[in-house]
């Protein structure tokens, strides 16, 4: 039999408008802790404010029966993770999101007394700088648009990155038996796929429940208000229209009806986001100078920039440098963010070796900052980082004259990374049109030296 699929509930609660919306979450943490369920539920700050406002206890001891994460300060009220970061480079959108969302963070945490395991993506609102963030401060990141053929969690920006595959849109289906049925059908044929599908590494099914607020409404509460970067002032919120009241009961009995799906499913096992987090956030400690010649010569044969199984191209890059400047048996893994410029391109034909070799000094001293330098000087001239990379590998191997390629700003993979992102951010109906992503794609790019699949304990 195969391994079960380790599974999260995750739950987002987010309506700042519906004080009905807090019944909602209130009954379903209820009903899913009595059929001995653990759910994932990515709350809102403004909402944990909201909630000790109307005294609303009730629904943070619910809560405390399950996981907790952030899901931003404001999710739709403009600007959104992304739009804060639009103009920003990576580093610079860490410290504007912290100053955005640092007292959100904190005061959930204190109303509901439990530290948040990660951040949420909101929406289709993600940028670079907020796993950096999450990464900065020892958290996961869920619904993260950055993922890798056949891995599905990975390490990015130096923060453990779970990407929004999986099953769900459950939303408005509890109101309707005939439509719940049939998403339920839909469900398990969707949980059969994604059994087959090839995967490696950590693992994790995304069974997104729902939005609560969206099941009680029949439209989202922030759709009516923020849409493409509409921003009004909070006495103009409106709520959603609202499904009728009497219904209520038939949207609890199709919830407890997946519960019960979800509890005799011998194909998922359930645990909470936190387990997953503790499971898979455990690296490589550090790499053998056999290992690094290994990588070298996987480097000099692709002529480009690359990470493996367990080491990001930003590790790769100074575990090479100490090897080239001090060799030793074995080296500990560093941690280091990408560069925050792009890096130059050409320079990179005829090096002499030993030139190249004593460039390493210089990249280490650049790296203490944090951030690998974009260009790396070697005998007088001015290389991109990708191509001193490649010309270093050759170097480590004894080459005499050394190359590398005119070109080669990050790992080849980071292209489909910022694929991915541009499709998404210009998907989601709080954003404006027209949004100007020049800049965070290509800090998305930069960061893909962050890169590397992430793995169970027993697998590293
Ligand atoms: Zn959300």
């Amino acid at each position: 039999m195969p391994a079960r699929i380790p599974t999260a509930l995750c739950f987002d609660v987010e309506d700042l408008v519906a004080p009905e919306s807090d019944d909602a979450v209130h009954w379903m943490a209820e009903m899913l802790a009595q059929h001995g369920l653990t759910g994932s539920f990515m709350i809102v700050g403004e909402k944990a404010r909201l909630w000790e406002r109307r005294g609303r206890r009730d629904v943070v001891e619910a809560l405390k029966k399950h996981h907790l994460a952030f899901h931003s300060t404001w999710h739709s009220v403009h600007p959104t993770t992304s739009e804060i970061c639009l103009d920003r480079d990576f580093r610079d959108g860490i410290e504007a999101l912290w100053d955005w969302d640092r007292e959100g963070f904190a005061d959930a945490q204190r109303i509901l007394g439990r530290p948040l395991i990660g951040w949420a993506r909101t929406g289709q609102s993600w940028s670079p700088s907020v796993m950096g963030l999450m990464g900065r401060m020892g958290r996961g990141y869920a619904y993260s648009l950055v993922r890798l053929p056949g891995h599905d969690v990975c390490w990015y920006a130096n923060c453990l990155g779970f990407h929004g595959t999986g099953v769900g849109g459950f939303d408005a289906t509890f109101v309707d038996d005939q439509r719940f049925e049939e998403k339920l059908a839909q469900t398990r044929s969707d949980i059969d796929a994604f059994q087959q599908a090839d995967r490696r590494g950590a693992q994790w099914l995304c069974f997104f429940m729902c939005h609560p607020t969206r099941v009680i409404h029949s439209e989202f509460w922030d759709a009516v208000n923020f849409a493409r970067g509409a921003n009004p002032p909070r006495a103009d919120w409106k709520p959603a229209a609202r499904h009728d009241p009497a219904l209520i009961p038939t949207m609890q009995r199709n919830f407890g009806r997946l519960c019960e799906f979800l509890r005799g499913d011998e194909r998922l096992e359930i645990v909470g986001w936190g387990d997953l987090i503790r499971r898979y956030d455990g690296q490589r400690p550090s790499a053998t100078h056999a290992e690094l010649l290994e990588i070298a010569r996987r480097v000099a044969d692709e002529r480009q920039v690359l990470f493996t199984d367990h080491f990001t191209a930003g590790e790769i890059l100074l575990l090479f440098c100490r090897a080239a400047v001090a060799p030793a048996e074995r080296y500990p893994r560093p941690t280091v963010y990408g560069p925050l410029t792009t890096p130059p391109t050409g320079g990179g034909s005829d090096l002499d070796a030993g030139d190249v070799k004593n460039a390493a000094h210089a990249v280490l001293a650049a790296s203490d900052s944090g951030y690998l330098p974009a260009s790396v000087t070697v005998g007088g001239r001015s290389l991109g980082l990708g191509t001193y990379f490649v010309a270093l590998a050759e170097a480590l191997l004894g080459q005499e004259r050394v190359s590398g390629p005119a070109d080669a700003p990050y790992p080849v993979a980071a292209e489909a990374v910022a694929r991915d992102v541009a499709r998404a951010l210009p998907q989601w109906i709080i954003h404006p049109e027209n949004m100007d992503l020049t800049l965070l794609l290509e800090q998305t790019r930069l960061q893909c030296w962050t890169l590397k699949p992430a793995w169970p304990r027993d697998e590293l």
